[in-house]
């Protein structure tokens, strides 16, 4: 969150010394959008000083909810397929009154009963590890992010990316920024997982993003909402893919071969048999 607190800093600054403070306060909620990675922080006043004032970021719950009240015309309740309304910063709700809240991680459960997953909390923590910093999957990060910058290229309209069993977020995070950095477009990031442990993850490690846990099967979005969708090392459920992609819509899968972490399977072997 770096590069936000610089872009706050700022504005804030930049209002201060226009001598604006009063239009400052008089909103409730001031918004400061990130000049690099194009999304907005909310922030609330904490405390006011004779020579300026001090913010705070608004929780992670709140500042979701703002988020997908942006983009609240992408969703369909995943019961009866209404237009779904976000409502007071708490829930997101159907015209028929089907609710679900927002958990305080940022991210909302569709589910209506909880899904035990074979994967845990412990396994998402070491998949971010393992794709993020052992440099392992840098070269399909890169591979991934160039596609979709080439397949983006032409469009005028806003970017919308919906990352099918995103676990931990990790892809969806980098591909996004990628093409925000590369392309100046707007890009909206969903990542959807069945399992809510890795949607908890997902939303603590990378906040800028919608995330929610909903069953891949019946995905609680308006057809035609997106201009990708990756599959990356996750099932596939392409008659859903088909509903929910625009027209000229792509979806991107990985799929692992043969010798998929060949190398670690070898160390794995190796380091056991030498315990
Ligand atoms: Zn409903």
């Amino acid at each position: 969150m770096e590069v936000c607190d610089l872009c706050l800093v700022e504005h804030f600054w930049l209002e201060i010394i226009r001598g604006n403070v009063s239009s400052l306060l008089s909103q409730a909620l001031p918004a400061f959008p990130c000049l690099y990675l194009g999304y907005q922080d909310y922030y609330v006043i904490q405390k006011i000083y004779p020579g300026g004032i001090r913010l705070k970021k608004e929780s992670r719950k709140i500042q979701s909810a703002r988020h997908i009240e942006q983009h609240e015309n992408i969703f369909a309740c995943p019961i009866c397929q209404k237009d779904m309304r976000v409502t007071g910063l708490k829930s997101i709700r159907c015209e028929k009154g089907h609710t679900f809240d927002f958990a305080k991680q940022g991210y909302v459960n569709f589910l209506n009963q909880p899904i035990h997953t074979k994967y845990g909390k412990d396994f998402f923590e070491v998949r971010k590890i393992l794709l993020s910093e052992s440099g392992f999957y840098t070269p399909l990060q890169h591979a991934l992010s160039e596609i979709v910058a080439d397949i983006t290229l032409g469009k005028e309209e806003e970017i919308s990316i919906l990352d099918t069993g995103c676990g931990e977020g990790t892809y969806l995070h980098h591909i996004t920024n990628h093409l925000r950095r590369s392309c100046a477009k707007k890009v909206v990031g969903v990542g959807v997982d069945i399992s809510k442990e890795g949607i908890i993850a997902a939303a603590r490690n990378y906040d800028q993003h919608i995330w929610t846990v909903a069953d891949l099967a019946n995905m609680p979005f308006h057809d035609k909402q997106f201009t990708m969708i990756l599959s990356i090392f996750s099932p596939s459920n392409y008659e859903e893919f088909l509903r929910l992609l625009k027209q000229d819509g792509v979806v991107i899968k990985v799929v692992p071969e043969k010798n998929y972490l060949k190398e670690l399977r070898t160390y794995s072997t190796f380091a056991h048999r030498n315990i």
